[in-house]
Parts: C-alpha cells; structure tokens; sequence
C-alpha cells in the first residue's frame, strides 16, 4: 500500500507513519528526516535545504521531488511506503503522480493551539529522529532508544513555528481538498494519546 501521511506540523505525522511501518512493514519515507540527515552530515543538498528548514519555509520544489523520486526507486519501497512530509505543495503532488500512484491519503486533523504546545515542547533524537514531547519525559534528556542526547530542533522554537503553521495553511491545506476530490482521503483526528490515535488510524485504514 502506498500512503500519504497529510496533516500540519506536529499532528503526529512522523510517530503514526513510524508505528504504521513497523506494523505494515514497510518503509516510512521522512523527507524532513532526509533533509537534516543531509544537513548533519554537511552534503551539498543538506547545506542547500538549511537555510529554509530552519527558518520554516518550505525547501524548493524541484529539490524534494527530485529526492523522492530517487528515493522511490530503491528496494525496499516496492512493496508499498509511508511518505511523511511530502508531498507539501500542489506541484510536489503533481509531479509524485508522475512517477507512482498513491493509495490512500491520511489527513491528520489537529487545532493550531494544540500544534503549538506539541511543537514547542518537542525534543528530538539526533540519531535515530525519535521524537518525545517534554511531558512524557519525567525530566530525562536522553532517547530511550540509543541513550543519545535530545535535541531541540531549531526550527521548533516559538517564532518558527508560527511561521511553519502560516506556510502550511497557505501551501499545503490545499492539499486536503485536491486528494478529497480525487476520492483518496481520510481523516484522522489526533487530538488524543498516541496508542487512540494509532488504533483511530487503523480502524480508518480497515485493518
Ligand atoms: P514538521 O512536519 O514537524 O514540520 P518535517 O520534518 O516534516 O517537520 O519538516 C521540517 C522542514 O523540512 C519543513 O519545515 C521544510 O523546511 C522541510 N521540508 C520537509 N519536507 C518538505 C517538502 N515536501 N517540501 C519542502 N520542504 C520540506
Ligand atoms: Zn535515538
């Protein structure tokens, strides 16, 4: 099955496509997690997609579907993916049309209050990309995973994230009603806990 996982900053994206491809299995394909691996590793792309991840604005086009469409092309995607991020503008869905076909489109609904208490308390794994909000921590710096320190990500802090959720309303939310209208959507509402809104996304996928 080929998913979109569509949604706002901090509507849980990255966590529901995780535990999605684990009981799937089949590879989530993170285009932010691509973008800052290549940032942390200093790789022409990476230094090129730094200046807009960390102001909040959306890498150019030409640039996140060319790295999808290579990235499609590996092994492990041919029996199905989970994109998570991608695409985020109407151009970046026209071109994916181009090179595969998509079977199913999550909307992840979340308030923009909420949003912004998930996002300003987000600290992130550097090394496996695990995300953790503040709360469930009980005061521990480190992933749970990888004993790894947890980072802010620095497009997290307060006065990105407005600009992230302006950017999302203007280029993305269109998205919403071009997949409504190509019968490939549902909704999912992740306003609770992380296991409700995992068992939500599966009674919606009829699985
Ligand atoms: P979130 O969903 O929490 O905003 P992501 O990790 O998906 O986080 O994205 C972080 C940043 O990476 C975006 O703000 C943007 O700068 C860049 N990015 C990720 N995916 C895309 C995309 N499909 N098109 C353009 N830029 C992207
Ligand atoms: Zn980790």
């Amino acid at each position: 099955m080929n998913i979109i996982m569509l949604g706002p900053p901090g509507s849980g994206k990255g966590t529901m496509a995780a535990l999605l491809s684990k009981k799937l299995a089949i590879p989530q394909i993170s285009t932010g997690d691509m973008l800052r691996a290549g940032m942390k590793e200093g790789t022409e792309l990476g230094r090129m997609a730094k200046g807009f991840v960390d102001k909040g604005e959306l890498v150019p086009d030409s640039v996140v579907i060319a790295m999808v469409e290579e990235r499609l092309k590996a092994q492990d995607a041919q029996n199905g993916y989970i994109l998570d991020g991608f695409p985020r503008t109407l151009e970046q869905a026209k071109a994916l049309e181009g090179f595969t076909k998509i079977d199913t489109v999550l909307d992840l609904e979340l308030a923009d209050e909420k949003i912004i208490d998930r996002l300003s308390g987000r600290r992130v794994c550097p090394d496996c990309s695990r995300t953790y909000h503040v709360s469930q921590l009980n005061g521990s710096t480190i992933c749970e995973k990888c004993r790894t320190k947890l980072v802010t990500r620095k497009d997290d802090e307060a006065e990105t994230i407005a600009n992230r959720l302006n950017v999302y309303h203007e280029q993305t939310e269109p998205l919403v009603e071009y997949y409504k209208e190509a019968k490939l959507l549902k909704n999912v509402k992740t306003d609770g806990s992380i296991e409700e809104n995992f068992s939500e996304m599966l009674k919606v996928l009829g699985i």
